[in-house]
């Protein structure tokens, strides 16, 4: 049996917006630790930490408590997207990131189509403008079909059948599976479900101090839990114990990250900003998604054409590098370039309409670019590791784009960490 102690009800009860959970008595046939508030503490509400609260608390007889600095979920990185589900064609055979986009986009329209989670299957073109694009587009064609990925060129005839106002001179590759999601609903539903399982939400709950416990002076840190304090909105201090301990802390998961390694283990992250830019204007507006050639080395995918679920144009996101998590002032010093870009493929744009819209912030492992293309570029993928040297914990840095489509099956990555 395991019950909230003193501590983790004062930690709920000033934090949370979510009291009923309080008058749960928790059985944990999976507690290891008598004197364990909770079998799993998930650092941070955001779509990944969600996903994997959700996954965790399936499991029979466990408490998990997802600890969020917010007073809701989904208030950073998750929230400051492109909402695309992606297909997975862009990152190397034998990645994290592949394996974990394919799986999560099955998993995310499979449970979109099931909850009724507003997404729309809109598709995707890659357009190349000369023969080096179209090389480039090749190469994505060429490696979407070695991993099992739709992908299919189209005539320009076709092209312009479908979407008049888009320009691919060279080429266009069309991607079926990409599509569209609303990551607001999405977040809600899973802390619903969540919840509903008997998950405790503790919102207001900045996380200050971890402190891995042991049982014994020779026994693994963390082998008798995990202290994880937190302030409360008042400034108090108060802690739980955790049997395990998630990171999934977006922006925040490396540094928080270090305060647990030792010193050789530590990671220095990097801030890659993205911003965004609103049209105003009702033409022209495809129905497709539409993406510029991959470009070997960028931090991100070039300013694409994307769409919200009401079928806005919103053009973005570019690629600025900068040195706080917190510089989320979206950004006009790329707006230049940007509306080349972006006239290349969407000629008759109306320049005069294309405003700021907003900004994120894209929390990467080294200035590596997106795609697996090799080369000078290089390619970081996802971290997601039960930590050598401890036991039960289990971090996720780099948790950059596919994150949000592959959340689910990051989920189940995790559960298979722990249970498997
Ligand atoms: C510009 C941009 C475009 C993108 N486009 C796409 C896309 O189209 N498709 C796609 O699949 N992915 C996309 N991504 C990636 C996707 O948004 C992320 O991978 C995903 O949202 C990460 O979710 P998360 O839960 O890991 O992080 P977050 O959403 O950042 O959540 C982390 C949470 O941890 C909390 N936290 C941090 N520190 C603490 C602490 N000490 N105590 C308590 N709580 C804490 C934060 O408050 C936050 O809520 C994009 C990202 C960016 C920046």
């Amino acid at each position: 049996m395991i019950a909230p102690t003193r501590s983790g009800v004062a930690l709920l009860r000033r934090n949370t917006t979510h009291l009923q959970g309080l008058s749960r008595t928790f059985a944990s046939s999976a507690s290891r630790k008598a004197d364990a508030d909770f079998t799993h503490a998930v650092v941070g509400g955001g779509a990944v930490g969600l996903a994997i609260a959700r996954r965790l608390q399936q499991q029979p007889g466990v408490a998990t408590v997802l600890i969020e600095r917010h007073g809701t979920v989904g208030m950073e990185t998750s929230s400051r997207n492109s909402e695309v589900i992606h297909a997975g064609i862009y990152y190397g055979h034998d990645t994290l990131k592949t394996k974990l986009c394919i799986k999560g986009k099955e998993m995310l329209y499979h449970l979109c189509s099931r909850q009724s989670i507003p997404h729309n299957n809109c598709q995707k073109w890659i357009v190349a403008q000369d023969a080096a694009q179209l090389e480039a587009t090749e190469k994505v064609h060429q490696h979407a079909s070695s991993i099992g990925v739709p992908t299919h060129f189209i005539t320009k005839e076709e092209a312009a059948r479908q979407e008049p106002d888009v320009r691919g001179e060279s080429g266009i590759l069309v991607s079926p599976t990409t599509g569209i999601i609303d990551s607001h609903s999405y977040m809600k539903h899973l802390e619903g479900a969540f919840e509903e399982a008997g998950g405790i939400c503790a919102f207001h709950s900045p996380v200050t101090r971890i402190t891995p416990l042991t049982t014994s002076a020779s026994s693994t840190p963390g082998s008798g839990g995990w202290e994880i304090a937190t302030k409360t909105p008042d400034g108090e201090e108060s802690t739980i114990v955790a049997e395990t301990l998630i990171n999934s802390a977006g922006l925040n998961a490396i540094p928080l990250s270090n305060s647990i390694l030792p010193a050789h283990r530590h990671l220095q992250p990097f801030y890659c900003k993205g911003s965004y830019f609103s049209y105003s204007s009702s033409h022209p507006r495809p129905k497709t998604l539409v993406y510029p050639a991959p470009k070997v080395g960028l931090g991100g995918l070039g300013t694409h054409l994307t769409l919200d679920m009401g079928g806005q144009v919103r053009f973005g996101p570019d690629v600025e590098w900068v040195d706080s998590p917190d510089d989320l002032a979206v950004s006009d010093k790329n707006l230049r370039v940007a509306l080349g870009e972006i006239k290349e493929y969407l000629p008759g744009v109306d320049t005069e309409s294309i405003g700021l819209d907003y900004a994120g912030i894209r929390p990467k492992l080294g200035k590596a670019g997106v795609t697996h293309a090799g080369g000078k570029g290089g390619f970081v993928d996802f971290y997601i590791k039960k930590e050598e040297g401890f036991e039960g914990f289990v971090n996720l840095l780099g948790i950059e784009s596919p994150g949000l489509t592959s959340s689910l099956a990051i989920g189940e990555e995790v559960y298979g960490l722990l249970y498997r």
